[in-house]
């Protein structure tokens, strides 16, 4: 199904314009309106669907390499240091835009980027309960 208010199908459609960096069969990566920082990108599967629960497993084992190449490139051509990616899944996760995409955003050690968390130790009791949650089925 393709919604006809979905703006990434739009651009893959070519009815919307993007500045398209990489595409295959089954993705397009283009670059992304609002950067967090020179050189961010969203990988998308051509064929629409809302995010990470829905996604084909062969669209999403696309987009996954079609990340590790851009990644790859942005390495060579801008030199990142690293990367990161990024897929958010329903608007309590962030997404805004409802067609599976993956953010892949090149680091560097001077960029002003943070981590959206603070890391601490967590309770190994809790840790475990949810892990078993995780694993039942
Ligand atoms: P989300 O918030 O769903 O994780 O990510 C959606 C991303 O799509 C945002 O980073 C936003 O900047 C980007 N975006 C929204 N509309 C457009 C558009 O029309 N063109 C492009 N290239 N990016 C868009
Ligand atoms: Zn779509």
């Amino acid at each position: 199904m393709t919604p006809d208010d979905c703006i990434f199908c739009k651009i893959v459609a070519g009815e919307l314009p993007a500045t398209i960096v990489d595409e295959d069969e089954r993705t397009i990566t283009f670059m992304d309106i609002n950067p967090a920082v020179r050189g961010h990108v969203l990988v998308i599967p051509r064929a629409h669907s809302r995010n990470l629960f829905d996604v084909l497993e062969e669209d999403l084992a696309a987009c996954a390499t079609a990340s590790q190449r851009i990644a790859r490139r942005m390495r060579e051509a801008f030199g990142a240091e690293g990367a990161n990616i990024l897929s958010a899944a329903e608007s309590v996760a962030w997404q805004t835009v409802f067609h599976f995409h993956i953010h892949v955003i090149p680091r560097n050690h001077d960029d002003p980027l943070k981590l959206p968390w603070i890391p601490a130790a967590g309770d190994m009791d809790e840790i475990k309960a949810a892990g078993a949650e995780l694993s039942r089925g």
